[in-house]
């Protein structure tokens, strides 16, 4: 991912260098052709222009340092305006006073929820916590041994209905999950949710009802970075249905533009928490936004 929009970049930025001074129109120019590079790995348009006024007013402000040429200067402005739109700081994951802390998966079908509640879970024992996955995707067949599956390669015991009972409830589920997980005395309970191939009300409805009875403290947006735009409307879409505390990127290993990447912060206002690059377990990391504009930035 973003290997254009490296390439393309770097190249622009190149440009500039061994200029002594940059004009006006030097920094018009460079902006216009930044603006190309961003729609055309697929950034949401409010957020280009968002982006391109900043680097712009800044460019052509007084910013002078002692320190770097004009070519240097505007390439740091990009990278801090990268890191902007990305959320700024790393963001920690948000944990109850009072254990088990409760965080809920939601996104579409596909999106890697499933995969990312054993890259989490791996993870979070990893950093010294007692994890537990509940299955509240009862609505694909194989949702449940699917869980169950990652949660054994994770090594860490997955919550679900007894089979042979009907559908069940979920939200039923999440309940006694959780219940469990007090008296098993497990610190994190992570809670998966069904998703269905586009969004749908019953769906949102049911992502509705598990958290307004779990109470999470983290609803984590779980996004396939390789969905482009369509990642960013599913985005609002979820937004405005569930509501959620911070999103996760998956596929980020995938050759797409990595528009999704670079727009789903500043346009649901929620930071990104992770990202995950791949489909083994290990595949998944904090998701610092300074490394992801260096990355960009070449
Ligand atoms: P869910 O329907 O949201 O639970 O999605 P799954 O966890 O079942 O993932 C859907 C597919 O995407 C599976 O084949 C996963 O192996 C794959 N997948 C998940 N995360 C990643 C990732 O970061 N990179 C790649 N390349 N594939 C992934």
């Amino acid at each position: 991912m973003f290997n254009t929009l490296s390439d393309r970049l770097t190249s622009v930025l190149n440009n500039l260098r061994g200029k002594g001074r940059l004009s006006e129109a030097d920094i018009d120019a460079t902006a216009r052709e930044i603006r190309v590079a961003l729609l055309e790995a697929d950034v949401a348009l409010p957020v280009v222009r968002t982006f391109i006024a900043k680097v712009k007013e800044r460019a052509k402000g007084a910013e002078v340092s002692q320190a770097l040429n004009p070519a240097q200067q505007v390439v740091k402005i990009v990278n801090e305006e990268l890191i902007a739109i990305l959320g700024g700081e790393t963001r920690r994951l948000n944990l109850a006073k009072n254990p088990p802390s409760v965080i809920m998966l939601a996104g579409l079908q596909g999106a890697g929820k499933t995969t990312l509640a054993g890259k989490l879970a791996k993870w979070l024992r990893g950093q010294g916590h007692t994890p537990m996955l509940v299955a509240c995707d009862l609505q694909r067949p194989n949702a449940v041994t699917q869980l169950q599956v990652v949660g054994e390669r994770a090594g860490v015991p997955v919550f679900a209905p007894e089979p042979g009972n009907g559908v069940g409830d979920p939200v039923d589920v999440a309940r006694r999950g959780i219940e469990e997980a007090k008296r098993a005395q497990h610190d994190i309970v992570l809670v998966d949710t069904a998703g269905r191939l586009g969004v749908d009300e019953e769906m949102m409805r049911q992502a509705i009802d598990i958290r307004a009875a779990v109470q999470p403290d983290e609803v984590l947006f779980v996004v396939d970075a390789m969905i482009g735009q369509d990642a960013v409307n599913t985005a609002t879409a979820f937004r405005d249905g569930v509501g959620f505390t911070g999103v996760v990127l998956t596929k980020l290993d995938g050759d797409a533009r990595g528009g999704a990447a670079l727009s789903v912060r500043e346009v649901t206002g929620q930071p990104i928490l992770f990202a995950s690059n791949g489909e083994k377990l290990e595949d998944f990391d904090v998701f610092h936004p300074d490394r992801m504009a260096s990355r960009i930035l070449g």
